[in-house]
Protein backbone atom coordinates (compact mmCIF):
# COMPACT_ATOMS: atom_id res chain seq x y z
CA UNK A 1 0.00 0.00 0.00
CA UNK A 2 1.30 3.18 -0.82
CA UNK A 3 1.92 6.15 1.95
CA UNK A 4 -1.89 7.93 2.93
CA UNK A 5 -0.75 11.17 1.78
CA UNK A 6 1.18 9.76 -1.92
CA UNK A 7 -2.79 7.60 -2.42
CA UNK A 8 -4.09 11.04 -1.63
CA UNK A 9 -2.56 13.17 -3.89
CA UNK A 10 -2.87 10.56 -7.16
CA UNK A 11 -6.48 10.38 -6.01
CA UNK A 12 -6.80 14.35 -6.58
CA UNK A 13 -4.86 13.89 -10.03
CA UNK A 14 -7.10 10.44 -11.43
CA UNK A 15 -10.05 10.73 -9.47
CA UNK A 16 -11.10 8.30 -6.50
CA UNK A 17 -13.29 5.87 -8.73
CA UNK A 18 -9.92 5.72 -10.88
CA UNK A 19 -7.75 4.30 -7.91
CA UNK A 20 -7.95 1.02 -6.73
CA UNK A 21 -6.16 -1.06 -4.10
CA UNK A 22 -8.35 -3.33 -2.73
CA UNK A 23 -6.64 -6.42 -2.29
CA UNK A 24 -9.37 -7.92 -5.29
CA UNK A 25 -7.96 -5.61 -7.77
CA UNK A 26 -4.28 -5.84 -6.59
CA UNK A 27 -4.15 -9.52 -6.69
CA UNK A 28 -5.83 -8.99 -10.27
CA UNK A 29 -3.05 -7.01 -11.88
CA UNK A 30 0.04 -9.11 -9.92
CA UNK A 31 0.12 -11.06 -12.99
CA UNK A 32 -0.28 -11.27 -16.24
CA UNK A 33 -0.04 -14.25 -19.37
CA UNK A 34 3.66 -15.31 -18.14
CA UNK A 35 3.09 -18.27 -15.75
CA UNK A 36 5.87 -18.33 -12.49
CA UNK A 37 5.79 -14.61 -11.99
CA UNK A 38 3.41 -13.04 -9.36
CA UNK A 39 4.05 -9.95 -7.61
CA UNK A 40 1.56 -7.25 -6.07
CA UNK A 41 1.13 -3.69 -7.24
CA UNK A 42 0.64 -1.01 -4.32
CA UNK A 43 -2.34 0.36 -6.44
CA UNK A 44 -4.06 0.54 -9.62
CA UNK A 45 -4.16 3.81 -11.61
CA UNK A 46 -6.26 4.58 -14.77
CA UNK A 47 -5.46 8.09 -15.95
CA UNK A 48 -7.93 9.71 -18.08
CA UNK A 49 -5.53 11.94 -20.18
CA UNK A 50 -1.93 12.49 -20.63
CA UNK A 51 -1.98 15.65 -18.38
CA UNK A 52 -2.77 13.23 -15.77
CA UNK A 53 -0.29 10.50 -16.73
CA UNK A 54 2.31 13.61 -16.87
CA UNK A 55 1.42 14.65 -13.31
CA UNK A 56 0.88 10.66 -11.93
CA UNK A 57 4.83 9.97 -13.18
CA UNK A 58 6.63 13.01 -11.99
CA UNK A 59 4.54 12.46 -8.35
CA UNK A 60 5.94 8.65 -8.54
CA UNK A 61 9.82 9.66 -10.17
CA UNK A 62 9.98 12.14 -6.81
CA UNK A 63 8.61 9.54 -4.98
CA UNK A 64 10.64 6.98 -6.61
CA UNK A 65 7.80 4.74 -7.05
CA UNK A 66 7.82 1.65 -9.84
CA UNK A 67 5.27 2.60 -12.54
CA UNK A 68 4.41 -0.77 -14.69
CA UNK A 69 2.09 0.77 -17.53
CA UNK A 70 -0.18 -2.56 -18.58
CA UNK A 71 -2.36 -2.80 -21.85
CA UNK A 72 -4.11 -6.26 -21.80
CA UNK A 73 -1.79 -8.36 -19.79
CA UNK A 74 -1.76 -10.52 -22.82
CA UNK A 75 2.76 -10.12 -23.21
CA UNK A 76 4.31 -13.97 -22.47
CA UNK A 77 7.60 -12.58 -20.99
CA UNK A 78 6.35 -11.66 -17.56
CA UNK A 79 6.25 -7.68 -18.84
CA UNK A 80 3.79 -6.07 -16.92
CA UNK A 81 4.55 -8.05 -12.71
CA UNK A 82 4.67 -5.37 -10.77
CA UNK A 83 8.05 -7.28 -9.81
CA UNK A 84 9.03 -4.42 -7.21
CA UNK A 85 5.70 -3.00 -6.14
CA UNK A 86 4.54 0.80 -7.18
CA UNK A 87 1.83 1.46 -9.34
CA UNK A 88 0.11 -0.78 -12.56
CA UNK A 89 -0.90 2.10 -14.89
CA UNK A 90 -4.01 1.47 -16.67
CA UNK A 91 -4.83 2.50 -20.34
CA UNK A 92 -8.14 1.88 -20.23
CA UNK A 93 -9.74 5.06 -21.02
CA UNK A 94 -7.15 5.79 -23.60
CA UNK A 95 -9.37 3.88 -26.07
CA UNK A 96 -9.98 5.58 -28.97
CA UNK A 97 -9.41 5.66 -32.47
CA UNK A 98 -8.28 9.91 -33.21
CA UNK A 99 -7.94 9.66 -36.85
CA UNK A 100 -8.31 7.62 -40.10
CA UNK A 101 -6.43 10.24 -42.50
CA UNK A 102 -7.15 9.20 -46.27
CA UNK A 103 -4.32 11.25 -47.78
CA UNK A 104 -1.36 10.69 -45.62
CA UNK A 105 -2.49 6.46 -45.18
CA UNK A 106 -2.24 6.75 -41.46
CA UNK A 107 -4.71 6.15 -38.09
CA UNK A 108 -4.11 8.04 -35.31
CA UNK A 109 -4.74 6.09 -32.26
CA UNK A 110 -4.77 6.01 -28.34
CA UNK A 111 -3.21 3.45 -26.89
CA UNK A 112 -5.24 1.40 -25.17
CA UNK A 113 -7.36 0.11 -28.71
CA UNK A 114 -7.73 -3.34 -29.07
CA UNK A 115 -5.37 -4.42 -32.14
CA UNK A 116 -8.81 -5.90 -34.05
CA UNK A 117 -10.68 -2.79 -33.64
CA UNK A 118 -7.92 -0.47 -35.52
CA UNK A 119 -7.40 -3.47 -38.44
CA UNK A 120 -11.29 -3.53 -38.92
CA UNK A 121 -12.19 0.23 -38.84
CA UNK A 122 -9.61 0.62 -41.37
CA UNK A 123 -10.41 -2.06 -43.53
CA UNK A 124 -13.77 -0.86 -43.85
CA UNK A 125 -12.30 2.20 -45.73
CA UNK A 126 -10.33 -0.14 -47.93
CA UNK A 127 -7.08 0.40 -46.01
CA UNK A 128 -4.91 -2.44 -44.36
CA UNK A 129 -3.10 -2.18 -40.96
CA UNK A 130 -1.40 -5.89 -41.28
CA UNK A 131 0.59 -6.62 -37.94
CA UNK A 132 -1.66 -9.38 -36.51
CA UNK A 133 -0.52 -11.09 -33.64
CA UNK A 134 -2.63 -14.21 -32.67
CA UNK A 135 -4.41 -12.21 -29.84
CA UNK A 136 -5.14 -8.86 -31.54
CA UNK A 137 -8.54 -9.61 -30.38
CA UNK A 138 -7.90 -8.40 -27.00
CA UNK A 139 -4.16 -7.02 -26.99
CA UNK A 140 -3.89 -3.27 -26.87
CA UNK A 141 -1.73 -1.09 -29.90
CA UNK A 142 0.21 0.11 -27.17
CA UNK A 143 1.26 -3.27 -25.96
CA UNK A 144 1.77 -4.22 -29.54
CA UNK A 145 4.13 -1.07 -29.70
CA UNK A 146 5.82 -1.40 -26.51
CA UNK A 147 6.53 -5.44 -27.66
CA UNK A 148 6.78 -4.83 -31.27
CA UNK A 149 4.78 -7.18 -31.79
CA UNK A 150 4.16 -9.61 -34.95
CA UNK A 151 1.53 -11.23 -36.57
CA UNK A 152 0.75 -14.21 -39.05
CA UNK A 153 1.51 -11.41 -41.93
CA UNK A 154 4.67 -10.92 -40.70
CA UNK A 155 6.32 -12.29 -43.44
CA UNK A 156 5.34 -10.67 -45.76
CA UNK A 157 4.66 -7.53 -44.51
CA UNK A 158 6.76 -7.19 -41.54
CA UNK A 159 5.83 -6.28 -37.71
CA UNK A 160 4.79 -3.60 -35.97
CA UNK A 161 7.84 -1.19 -36.02
CA UNK A 162 7.21 -1.69 -39.82
CA UNK A 163 3.98 0.39 -38.84
CA UNK A 164 4.53 3.04 -36.53
CA UNK A 165 5.27 6.02 -37.66
CA UNK A 166 4.63 8.93 -34.86
CA UNK A 167 4.10 8.52 -30.94
CA UNK A 168 3.39 10.93 -28.15
CA UNK A 169 5.12 9.28 -24.91
CA UNK A 170 5.15 11.08 -21.34
CA UNK A 171 8.67 10.81 -20.44
CA UNK A 172 9.33 9.90 -17.16
CA UNK A 173 10.34 13.33 -15.96
CA UNK A 174 6.82 13.40 -16.69
CA UNK A 175 7.68 15.80 -20.13
CA UNK A 176 5.61 14.85 -22.95
CA UNK A 177 7.14 14.31 -26.72
CA UNK A 178 6.08 13.71 -29.78
CA UNK A 179 8.05 11.81 -32.07
CA UNK A 180 7.88 11.33 -36.26
CA UNK A 181 4.58 11.87 -37.06
CA UNK A 182 2.57 11.52 -40.72
CA UNK A 183 5.79 11.99 -42.66
CA UNK A 184 7.24 9.57 -45.32
CA UNK A 185 10.68 11.12 -44.86
CA UNK A 186 12.33 12.70 -41.96
CA UNK A 187 15.38 12.24 -40.27
CA UNK A 188 15.68 15.35 -37.51
CA UNK A 189 18.64 13.31 -35.20
CA UNK A 190 18.12 10.39 -33.53
CA UNK A 191 14.97 7.71 -34.13
CA UNK A 192 13.33 8.02 -31.18
CA UNK A 193 10.12 6.22 -32.56
CA UNK A 194 12.16 3.21 -33.12
CA UNK A 195 13.84 3.38 -30.02
CA UNK A 196 10.69 3.29 -27.73
CA UNK A 197 8.96 0.42 -30.23
CA UNK A 198 9.87 -2.71 -28.41
CA UNK A 199 11.07 -0.75 -25.50
CA UNK A 200 8.76 -2.55 -23.02
CA UNK A 201 7.77 0.18 -21.05
CA UNK A 202 10.78 0.83 -19.82
CA UNK A 203 11.64 3.90 -21.38
CA UNK A 204 8.34 6.09 -21.42
CA UNK A 205 4.24 6.16 -21.56
CA UNK A 206 3.09 6.49 -24.82
CA UNK A 207 -0.52 8.07 -24.74
CA UNK A 208 -0.85 8.01 -28.73
CA UNK A 209 0.17 6.66 -32.02
CA UNK A 210 0.57 7.15 -35.54
CA UNK A 211 0.47 4.22 -37.66
CA UNK A 212 1.04 3.85 -41.67
CA UNK A 213 -2.15 1.93 -43.55
CA UNK A 214 -1.47 0.41 -46.75
CA UNK A 215 -4.04 -0.29 -49.66
CA UNK A 216 -6.23 -3.73 -48.57
CA UNK A 217 -5.20 -6.47 -50.78
CA UNK A 218 -7.56 -7.44 -53.99
CA UNK A 219 -7.71 -10.73 -52.81
CA UNK A 220 -6.62 -13.79 -50.96
CA UNK A 221 -6.35 -17.75 -50.77
CA UNK A 222 -5.25 -20.05 -47.59
CA UNK A 223 -4.39 -23.50 -48.07
CA UNK A 224 -3.55 -26.38 -45.96
CA UNK A 225 -0.39 -28.47 -46.86
CA UNK A 226 -0.01 -32.17 -44.72
CA UNK A 227 3.14 -33.76 -44.05
CA UNK A 228 4.42 -37.22 -42.86
CA UNK A 229 7.61 -35.90 -41.86
CA UNK A 230 8.46 -32.57 -39.69
CA UNK A 231 11.40 -32.29 -41.51
CA UNK A 232 9.65 -32.19 -44.62
CA UNK A 233 7.16 -29.50 -43.71
CA UNK A 234 10.06 -27.10 -42.24
CA UNK A 235 11.79 -27.80 -45.59
CA UNK A 236 9.11 -26.52 -47.68
CA UNK A 237 9.17 -23.45 -45.82
CA UNK A 238 13.04 -22.61 -47.01
CA UNK A 239 11.84 -23.90 -50.37
CA UNK A 240 8.87 -21.42 -50.94
CA UNK A 241 11.34 -18.38 -49.95
CA UNK A 242 13.93 -19.99 -51.69
CA UNK A 243 11.65 -19.85 -55.26
CA UNK A 244 11.11 -15.97 -54.56
CA UNK A 245 7.56 -16.26 -53.43
CA UNK A 246 6.59 -14.39 -50.04
CA UNK A 247 3.34 -15.60 -49.21
CA UNK A 248 1.21 -13.47 -46.46
CA UNK A 249 1.06 -16.02 -44.08
CA UNK A 250 3.37 -19.63 -43.84
CA UNK A 251 2.38 -21.03 -40.42
CA UNK A 252 3.54 -24.34 -38.93
CA UNK A 253 1.71 -26.32 -36.43
CA UNK A 254 3.16 -30.00 -35.06
CA UNK A 255 1.32 -33.09 -34.69
CA UNK A 256 0.26 -32.42 -31.18
CA UNK A 257 -0.24 -29.29 -31.51
CA UNK A 258 -3.03 -30.29 -34.38
CA UNK A 259 -4.44 -32.35 -32.29
CA UNK A 260 -4.86 -29.59 -29.40
CA UNK A 261 -6.25 -27.21 -32.10
CA UNK A 262 -8.41 -29.81 -33.71
CA UNK A 263 -9.86 -31.02 -30.40
CA UNK A 264 -10.45 -27.51 -29.51
CA UNK A 265 -11.72 -25.66 -32.33
CA UNK A 266 -13.25 -28.66 -34.10
CA UNK A 267 -13.34 -27.56 -38.13
CA UNK A 268 -11.86 -31.21 -39.13
CA UNK A 269 -8.28 -30.94 -39.45
CA UNK A 270 -6.55 -33.99 -39.93
CA UNK A 271 -4.49 -35.22 -36.74
CA UNK A 272 -3.05 -38.04 -37.83
CA UNK A 273 -0.11 -36.49 -39.98
CA UNK A 274 3.27 -34.93 -38.33
CA UNK A 275 2.92 -31.42 -39.34
CA UNK A 276 0.71 -28.89 -41.50
CA UNK A 277 1.67 -25.67 -43.07
CA UNK A 278 -1.17 -22.90 -43.61
CA UNK A 279 0.09 -20.83 -46.16
CA UNK A 280 -1.85 -17.63 -47.55
CA UNK A 281 -1.13 -15.04 -50.24
CA UNK A 282 -2.63 -12.20 -51.02
CA UNK A 283 -3.23 -9.77 -53.15
CA UNK A 284 -4.65 -9.34 -57.43
CA UNK A 285 -6.32 -12.43 -58.12
CA UNK A 286 -3.85 -13.53 -60.97
CA UNK A 287 -0.77 -13.24 -58.88
CA UNK A 288 -2.55 -14.83 -55.98
CA UNK A 289 -3.53 -17.79 -58.06
CA UNK A 290 -0.13 -18.03 -59.88
CA UNK A 291 1.73 -17.97 -56.56
CA UNK A 292 -0.61 -20.68 -55.18
CA UNK A 293 0.01 -23.22 -58.12
CA UNK A 294 4.05 -22.87 -57.62
CA UNK A 295 3.55 -23.48 -53.82
CA UNK A 296 1.73 -26.51 -54.07
CA UNK A 297 4.12 -27.48 -56.47
CA UNK A 298 7.12 -26.88 -54.32
CA UNK A 299 5.09 -28.40 -51.32
CA UNK A 300 4.87 -31.34 -53.22
CA UNK A 301 8.29 -31.83 -54.61
CA UNK A 302 9.52 -31.76 -50.73
CA UNK A 303 6.91 -34.69 -50.02
CA UNK A 304 3.58 -32.87 -49.18
CA UNK A 305 1.18 -35.86 -48.80
CA UNK A 306 -1.96 -33.49 -49.68
CA UNK A 307 -2.32 -29.49 -50.35
CA UNK A 308 -6.10 -28.50 -50.19
CA UNK A 309 -6.82 -24.70 -50.92
CA UNK A 310 -9.69 -23.74 -48.81
CA UNK A 311 -12.65 -23.38 -50.97
CA UNK A 312 -14.79 -20.14 -49.13
CA UNK A 313 -13.40 -17.65 -47.65
CA UNK A 314 -15.14 -19.46 -44.19
CA UNK A 315 -13.23 -22.07 -44.44
CA UNK A 316 -10.05 -19.87 -45.03
CA UNK A 317 -10.75 -17.27 -41.92
CA UNK A 318 -11.88 -21.32 -39.40
CA UNK A 319 -7.75 -22.17 -40.56
CA UNK A 320 -6.17 -18.89 -39.65
CA UNK A 321 -8.52 -18.72 -36.38
CA UNK A 322 -7.70 -22.29 -35.56
CA UNK A 323 -4.48 -20.99 -35.85
CA UNK A 324 -4.49 -18.46 -33.52
CA UNK A 325 -6.41 -20.56 -31.03
CA UNK A 326 -2.78 -22.92 -30.78
CA UNK A 327 -1.84 -21.30 -27.55
CA UNK A 328 -5.46 -21.40 -25.75
CA UNK A 329 -6.12 -25.19 -27.24
CA UNK A 330 -2.44 -26.32 -25.74
CA UNK A 331 -3.24 -24.19 -22.46
CA UNK A 332 -6.25 -26.75 -22.32
CA UNK A 333 -4.27 -29.92 -21.69
CA UNK A 334 -1.92 -29.26 -18.82
CA UNK A 335 -1.73 -26.81 -14.89
CA UNK A 336 1.06 -24.82 -16.91
CA UNK A 337 1.88 -23.93 -20.42
CA UNK A 338 4.94 -21.92 -20.79
CA UNK A 339 5.32 -20.55 -24.53
CA UNK A 340 8.40 -19.30 -26.27
CA UNK A 341 9.53 -17.68 -29.12
CA UNK A 342 12.91 -18.81 -30.29
CA UNK A 343 13.78 -17.07 -33.56
CA UNK A 344 16.06 -18.10 -36.42
CA UNK A 345 17.42 -17.23 -39.91
CA UNK A 346 14.38 -18.88 -42.46
CA UNK A 347 16.67 -20.96 -43.86
CA UNK A 348 17.77 -22.72 -40.43
CA UNK A 349 14.03 -23.50 -39.52
CA UNK A 350 14.51 -27.43 -40.16
CA UNK A 351 17.45 -27.73 -38.49
CA UNK A 352 16.07 -25.50 -35.42
CA UNK A 353 12.38 -27.77 -35.56
CA UNK A 354 14.48 -31.04 -35.13
CA UNK A 355 17.02 -29.50 -32.72
CA UNK A 356 13.39 -29.16 -30.51
CA UNK A 357 12.51 -32.65 -30.75
CA UNK A 358 15.92 -33.83 -30.20
CA UNK A 359 16.07 -31.97 -26.93
CA UNK A 360 12.51 -32.35 -25.61
CA UNK A 361 13.39 -35.78 -25.86
CA UNK A 362 16.27 -35.28 -23.62
CA UNK A 363 15.06 -33.56 -20.82
CA UNK A 364 11.63 -35.90 -21.07
CA UNK A 365 9.60 -32.98 -21.37
CA UNK A 366 6.67 -32.40 -23.41
CA UNK A 367 7.15 -29.73 -26.16
CA UNK A 368 4.34 -28.67 -29.16
CA UNK A 369 6.14 -26.54 -31.75
CA UNK A 370 3.62 -24.24 -33.97
CA UNK A 371 4.44 -20.72 -35.04
CA UNK A 372 5.63 -18.09 -38.01
CA UNK A 373 7.65 -20.73 -39.67
CA UNK A 374 8.32 -18.16 -42.87
CA UNK A 375 9.31 -15.29 -40.28
CA UNK A 376 12.07 -18.87 -38.69
CA UNK A 377 9.96 -17.60 -35.64
CA UNK A 378 8.69 -20.67 -33.48
CA UNK A 379 6.95 -21.60 -30.66
CA UNK A 380 8.20 -24.22 -28.62
CA UNK A 381 5.29 -24.68 -25.64
CA UNK A 382 6.07 -26.52 -23.37
CA UNK A 383 3.18 -28.35 -21.02
CA UNK A 384 4.20 -28.62 -17.66
CA UNK A 385 3.51 -28.31 -13.71
CA UNK A 386 4.88 -25.25 -12.13
CA UNK A 387 4.40 -27.55 -9.07
CA UNK A 388 6.43 -30.33 -10.29
CA UNK A 389 10.06 -28.76 -9.20
CA UNK A 390 12.03 -31.92 -10.58
CA UNK A 391 10.25 -31.91 -14.20
CA UNK A 392 10.54 -27.67 -13.59
CA UNK A 393 14.36 -28.30 -13.90
CA UNK A 394 14.06 -30.16 -16.87
CA UNK A 395 12.20 -27.59 -18.22
CA UNK A 396 14.21 -24.90 -17.59
CA UNK A 397 17.22 -26.64 -18.89
CA UNK A 398 14.98 -27.60 -22.26
CA UNK A 399 13.99 -23.77 -22.85
CA UNK A 400 18.16 -22.84 -22.44
CA UNK A 401 20.05 -25.34 -24.51
CA UNK A 402 16.72 -24.43 -27.19
CA UNK A 403 18.30 -20.38 -26.82
CA UNK A 404 21.47 -21.54 -26.99
CA UNK A 405 20.46 -23.53 -29.75
CA UNK A 406 18.99 -20.80 -31.54
CA UNK A 407 22.04 -18.37 -30.99
CA UNK A 408 24.52 -20.80 -32.81
CA UNK A 409 22.06 -20.93 -35.54
CA UNK A 410 22.40 -17.20 -36.19
CA UNK A 411 19.17 -16.24 -34.09
CA UNK A 412 17.70 -14.87 -31.36
CA UNK A 413 16.24 -15.68 -27.34
CA UNK A 414 13.28 -13.70 -28.86
CA UNK A 415 11.23 -13.18 -32.23
CA UNK A 416 8.02 -10.76 -30.99
CA UNK A 417 7.36 -11.58 -27.20
CA UNK A 418 10.39 -9.33 -25.34
CA UNK A 419 12.34 -10.07 -22.82
CA UNK A 420 10.91 -8.83 -19.97
CA UNK A 421 11.47 -10.24 -16.40
CA UNK A 422 11.21 -14.09 -18.35
CA UNK A 423 13.62 -13.80 -20.89
CA UNK A 424 16.61 -11.42 -18.87
CA UNK A 425 18.54 -13.99 -18.08
CA UNK A 426 19.28 -15.10 -21.43
CA UNK A 427 19.68 -11.55 -23.19
CA UNK A 428 23.61 -11.78 -22.86
CA UNK A 429 23.38 -14.58 -25.39
CA UNK A 430 22.57 -12.30 -27.74
CA UNK A 431 23.64 -9.08 -27.28
CA UNK A 432 26.29 -9.44 -25.36
CA UNK A 433 27.44 -7.80 -21.91
CA UNK A 434 28.69 -4.58 -24.04
CA UNK A 435 25.22 -4.67 -25.63
CA UNK A 436 23.54 -4.76 -22.46
CA UNK A 437 25.62 -2.16 -20.44
CA UNK A 438 24.77 -0.09 -23.77
CA UNK A 439 21.11 0.23 -23.14
CA UNK A 440 20.99 0.24 -19.75
CA UNK A 441 22.97 4.10 -20.47
CA UNK A 442 20.03 4.73 -22.45
CA UNK A 443 17.59 3.82 -19.83
CA UNK A 444 19.25 5.54 -17.27
CA UNK A 445 19.39 9.02 -19.77
CA UNK A 446 15.52 8.48 -20.48
CA UNK A 447 15.13 6.86 -16.50
CA UNK A 448 17.85 8.03 -14.24
CA UNK A 449 15.42 6.60 -11.08
CA UNK A 450 14.47 3.73 -12.68
CA UNK A 451 10.97 4.07 -12.56
CA UNK A 452 9.34 2.89 -15.57
CA UNK A 453 8.76 -0.87 -15.39
CA UNK A 454 11.98 -1.96 -13.21
CA UNK A 455 13.08 -5.23 -13.19
CA UNK A 456 12.28 -5.81 -16.83
CA UNK A 457 14.66 -6.15 -20.00
CA UNK A 458 17.82 -5.98 -17.66
CA UNK A 459 18.62 -6.49 -14.24
CA UNK A 460 17.83 -3.19 -11.94
CA UNK A 461 20.83 -1.28 -11.07
CA UNK A 462 19.66 1.60 -9.38
CA UNK A 463 16.33 0.61 -7.75
CA UNK A 464 16.25 -1.58 -4.48
CA UNK A 465 14.34 -3.87 -4.25
CA UNK A 466 10.63 -2.94 -2.40
CA UNK A 467 8.12 -5.44 -2.38
CA UNK A 468 8.99 -8.62 -4.13
CA UNK A 469 6.23 -11.47 -3.63
CA UNK A 470 6.73 -14.86 -5.62
C1 LIG B 1 -3.05 -16.31 -26.89
C2 LIG B 1 -1.91 -15.36 -27.16
C3 LIG B 1 -1.43 -15.24 -28.44
C4 LIG B 1 -0.38 -14.34 -28.70
N1 LIG B 1 0.08 -14.21 -29.99
C5 LIG B 1 1.07 -13.34 -30.27
C6 LIG B 1 1.55 -13.19 -31.61
O1 LIG B 1 1.09 -13.82 -32.55
N2 LIG B 1 2.55 -12.31 -31.82
C7 LIG B 1 3.10 -11.58 -30.80
O2 LIG B 1 4.00 -10.78 -31.06
N3 LIG B 1 2.66 -11.69 -29.54
C8 LIG B 1 1.66 -12.54 -29.23
N4 LIG B 1 1.22 -12.67 -27.94
C9 LIG B 1 1.81 -11.85 -26.87
C10 LIG B 1 1.04 -10.54 -26.57
O3 LIG B 1 -0.30 -10.62 -26.94
C11 LIG B 1 1.70 -9.34 -27.22
O4 LIG B 1 2.96 -9.12 -26.63
C12 LIG B 1 0.86 -8.05 -27.13
O5 LIG B 1 1.47 -7.03 -27.87
C13 LIG B 1 0.66 -7.55 -25.71
O6 LIG B 1 -0.36 -6.57 -25.71
P1 LIG B 1 -1.09 -6.16 -24.38
O7 LIG B 1 -2.05 -5.07 -24.66
O8 LIG B 1 -1.63 -7.35 -23.71
O9 LIG B 1 0.14 -5.55 -23.56
P2 LIG B 1 0.62 -5.89 -22.10
O10 LIG B 1 0.90 -7.33 -21.96
O11 LIG B 1 -0.29 -5.27 -21.11
O12 LIG B 1 1.99 -5.07 -22.08
C14 LIG B 1 3.08 -5.45 -22.89
C15 LIG B 1 4.25 -4.49 -22.63
O13 LIG B 1 3.93 -3.21 -23.10
C16 LIG B 1 4.01 -2.23 -22.05
N5 LIG B 1 2.93 -1.28 -22.32
C17 LIG B 1 1.63 -1.53 -22.57
N6 LIG B 1 0.98 -0.39 -22.88
C18 LIG B 1 1.90 0.60 -22.81
C19 LIG B 1 1.85 2.02 -23.03
N7 LIG B 1 0.74 2.65 -23.39
N8 LIG B 1 3.00 2.72 -22.86
C20 LIG B 1 4.15 2.11 -22.50
N9 LIG B 1 4.25 0.79 -22.29
C21 LIG B 1 3.14 0.05 -22.45
C22 LIG B 1 3.90 -3.02 -20.78
O14 LIG B 1 4.55 -2.37 -19.70
C23 LIG B 1 4.60 -4.32 -21.16
O15 LIG B 1 5.99 -4.17 -21.04
C24 LIG B 1 0.19 -13.58 -27.64
C25 LIG B 1 -0.31 -13.72 -26.34
C26 LIG B 1 -1.34 -14.61 -26.09
C27 LIG B 1 -1.86 -14.72 -24.68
Amino acid sequence: MLEEHLKKKLQSIVGEENYQDSKTSLLSYSYDATPGFQSLPDAVISPRNKHEVADIVKLCNQHNIPIVPRGSGTNLSAGTTPLYGGIVLLMKHFNKILEIDEENLTVRTQPGVITQTIIEAVEEKGFFYPPDPSSMKISQIGGNINENSGGLRGLKYGVTRDYVMGLEVVLPNGEIIKTGGKLAKDVAGYDLTRLFVGSEGTLGIVTEATLKLIPKPETKKTMLVLYQNLDAAAKSVSAIIANRIIPATLEFLDQPTLKAVEDFAQIGLPTDVKAVLIIEQDGPIEIVEQDMDRIAKICKENQAIEVTLAKSSEDAEALTTARRAALSALARLRPTTILEDATVPRSEIAKMVSAIEEIARRNQVTICTFGHAGDGNLHPTCLTDIRDKQEMERVEKAFEEIFHKAIELGGTITGEHGVGAMKLPYLHLKVGEAGIDLMRNIKLAFDPNSIMNPGKVFTDINRKRVVVQK
